[in-house]
C-alpha cells in the first residue's frame, strides 16, 4: 500500500511506495530559516518510489543561493519537497498523510543546531493543546546529552 502526502491547502499531493527505514533532520542554519523550525526533517525516497498525484505545476521554486532552493506550493507556502536531483526527492518528513512506521534515523548538522531545539529542564509534553492532559515525553526521542 503507498503512503500519501500533501500541502496544508492540499493543492500538491503525492504517494511513496515501500518502506523506509527513517528521516533525517538537518539543523543546520539555512535548513532552519527555510523551514522557520529547528531545521528540515526529510524523507530520502529514491525517484521510482515517489509520483505526484497533483499539483506538480502548482509550486514555486525560490533559489536564495546557488546550492539552495526552496520549492512550495503556491497557495499555501507549504515546502514541498525540500530538495531534490536525478536520483532522489528528498520529502519534507511533515507533508505526510500517514503514519511512516519508523523514527529519526539521524541528525545532521547537530554540531549548530539552535540551541532552544532542546528540551528547556522541566519541558512539560501536552498530549493536544497546553490546557490539556500531559504525557511523558518518549525516552526513545530525547535528544543525546552534548
Ligand atoms: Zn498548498
Ligand atoms: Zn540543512
Amino acid at each position: 500500500m503507498p503512503r500519501s502526502g500533501s500541502c496544508l491547502c492540499g493543492a500538491l499531493a503525492y504517494e511513496i511506495d515501500g518502506e523506509f527505514d527513517g528521516v533525517w533532520i538537518c539543523h543546520c542554519s539555512v535548513c532552519r530559516k527555510a523551514s522557520g523550525g529547528i531545521g528540515n526533517a526529510i524523507l530520502i525516497v529514491p525517484r521510482p518510489r515517489f509520483r505526484w498525484l497533483r499539483g506538480e505545476e502548482h509550486r514555486v521554486t525560490f533559489a536564495p543561493r546557488p546550492s539552495y532552493a526552496i520549492t512550495r506550493c503556491r497557495t499555501c507556502g507549504t515546502p514541498l519537497p525540500a530538495e531534490e536531483d536525478e536520483q532522489h526527492v528528498y520529502l519534507t518528513a511533515g507533508t505526510l498523510d500517514e503514519p511512516l512506521g519508523v523514527g529519526v534515523k539521524g541528525h545532521l548538522f547537530y554540531g549548530s543546531r539552535a540551541d532552544w531545539s532542546a528540551d528547556a529542564p522541566h519541558a512539560r509534553y501536552f498530549v493536544e493543546r497546553s490546557a490539556g492532559p500531559t504525557c511523558a515525553p518518549d525516552p526513545v526521542a530525547a535528544p543525546p546529552t552534548p
